[in-house]
C-alpha cells in the first residue's frame, strides 16, 4: 500500500464544482490580475480573519519581508525570530536588509521560546517575528506582553498555522501583521503561489497596497515598489476552498486523535505535544524520535509510507547568506538542533482514508516494537 504525503487532487475532487466554476467566473470576467475576484477573496478572508484588512500578495515570503518594510524595518535593525523554522521565514529578514537574530525553540512545542526572546533583545531589535510552527500557536500572550514592555513590532509568521487560534486570544490580537502562505502544501493552498498579510493597522494596509503594485496608488502615479500580486486565478481558488478549511482543518485533528490514541503505547518516539486550550491544527504530525530517526523514515518509506523531516537542517546551520548580511545566532541552539536530528512527519492531510491511517499506524508500531 502507498501512502502519500499530501492530498492535493483528492481535495481538488472533493470540490471540483465550486473551483471550476470561480475559475471559469475569473477567465470570463477579462481581469486576471487585481480584479473583482481578488477583491471579493480579499473583503472574504478579512471577514473570515477577524482584521481590518487583508492584503493579497505574491507568496508567504513577500508577505513577510512586505509587512517589514511596511513597518520600516530594514538596516541596521534586528528581528528575533526561531531558528528551527521553514529557511523562508528568515530569508524574508535578510530581503528586507534587517538581521535575522536566531533563539531557541520550546523542546516540547517546538515553537520560539519566549525567555530565549527576552533574552536576545539589544537596542537594535525592533520586532519578534514568531512562527506558528507545524499549526500550534506559539505562546502569544507571553509574546505579546514581552514586546509591549520593550516597544517591539510583532509580525506573525501564519504559514503553517491558518484556523489555529488559542483559547483566549486570535491570532493578530495585538499583533501589527500576521502573514500567511498559500502554497499547495499550506492547509489553505491555491493551485500556484499566494499569500496574505492581515493587519489592523491603516498604515501598513496603505503602505503594502502601493509596495506590491510598483509602488502605484493610483493610475500612472509611482512610488518606489515591487511586483508582488495574488492573481485573480488563485483569489478564486482560494476564495472556494476557505469555505471549506474549518471542516478541513477539523479533520486533521481528527486524524492526529487516531495517530495520538493508536500510537500511546510506543516508546521509540513521543508525539506532538498539544498546549492546552489551543486549535493546533496540525500542518503536520511530527513525531520526536529517540533514535535513529533516518532509520525509521526510510522503513516508512520502504514500506510505501511517504513520511518527511521538517526541517533536517537548522536555519543557523545552512548556508547562509553569503552575499550579504549573516543571520545572528543569539544563544546555544540545543533544542532546535536536537529537533532536527529528531524530527520525523507522518502523512497528514483531510483527505486520508481510514484504511491509510490504519496503515501507517500499522508500520509505526512495527518499527516501535524492533526498537531495543
Ligand atoms: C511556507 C512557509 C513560508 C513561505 O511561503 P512561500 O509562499 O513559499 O513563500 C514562510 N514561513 C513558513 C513558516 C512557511 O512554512
Amino acid at each position: 500500500m502507498k501512502v502519500s504525503f499530501y492530498g492535493h487532487t483528492r481535495q481538488y475532487h472533493n470540490i471540483k464544482e465550486e473551483i471550476d466554476g470561480n475559475i471559469a467566473r475569473v477567465l470570463e470576467s477579462g481581469s486576471y490580475v487585481m480584479g473583482p475576484m481578488g477583491s471579493e477573496f480579499e473583503a472574504q478572508a478579512s471577514e473570515y480573519f477577524g482584521t481590518k484588512h487583508a492584503i493579497g500578495v505574491g507568496n508567504g515570503t513577500d508577505a513577510l519581508w512586505l509587512s517589514l518594510m511596511a513597518l520600516g524595518i530594514g538596516e541596521g535593525d534586528e528581528v528575533i525570530t526561531n531558528a528551527n523554522t521553514f529557511f523562508a521565514t528568515v530569508e524574508a529578514i535578510w530581503i528586507a536588509g534587517a538581521t535575522a537574530v536566531l533563539v531557541d525553540c520550546d523542546p516540547d512545542t517546538k515553537n520560539i521560546d519566549p525567555a530565549s526572546i527576552e533574552a536576545a533583545i539589544t537596542d537594535k531589535t525592533k520586532a519578534i517575528m514568531p512562527v506558528h510552527l507545524y499549526g500550534q500557536c506559539a505562546d502569544m500572550p507571553a509574546i505579546w506582553d514581552i514586546a509591549e514592555k520593550h516597544g517591539l513590532k510583532v509580525i506573525e509568521d501564519n504559514a503553517q498555522g491558518i484556523d489555529g487560534n488559542g483559547d483566549t486570544f486570535k491570532q493578530g490580537d495585538r499583533s501589527d501583521a500576521v502573514t500567511t502562505s498559500y502554497i499547495i502544501q499550506k492547509n489553505l493552498g491555491c493551485f500556484g503561489d499566494g499569500g496574505m498579510v492581515f493587519t489592523n493597522d491603516d498604515s501598513v494596509n496603505e503602505i503594502i497596497r502601493k509596495l506590491r503594485n510598483h509602488g502605484s496608488p493610483a493610475r500612472n502615479v509611482h512610488s518606489a515598489g515591487f511586483n508582488s500580486r495574488l492573481d485573480d486565478i488563485q483569489a478564486g481558488v482560494l476564495s472556494a476552498k476557505m469555505k471549506h478549511i474549518t471542516e478541513w482543518t477539523d479533520k486533521r485533528i481528527g486524524w492526529a486523535e487516531v495517530y495520538d490514541k493508536e500510537l500511546a503505547g510506543c516508546t521509540s518516539f513521543t508525539r506532538p505535544v498539544k498546549t492546552e486550550g489551543y486549535r493546533h491544527v496540525y500542518h503536520l504530525y511530527v513525531l520526536d524520535v529517540k533514535q535513529d530517526r533516518d532509520g525509521f523514515l526510510a522503513f516508512l518509506q520502504e514500506n510505501g509510507i511517504d513520511a518527511k523531516t521538517h526541517y533536517s537542517i537548522a536555519c543557523h546551520k545552512q548556508e547562509g547568506f553569503p552575499w550579504g548580511k549573516p543571520a545572528v545566532v543569539a544563544e546555544s541552539l540545543v533544542n532546535a538542533e536536537k529537533n532536527a536530528d529528531t524530527c520525523l512527519s507522518l502523512p497528514m492531510f483531510p483527505e486520508l482514508t481510514q484504511e491509510e491511517v490504519d496503515y501507517v499506524i500499522e508500520k509505526v508500531k512495527e518499527w516501535d516494537a524492533q526498537q531495543g
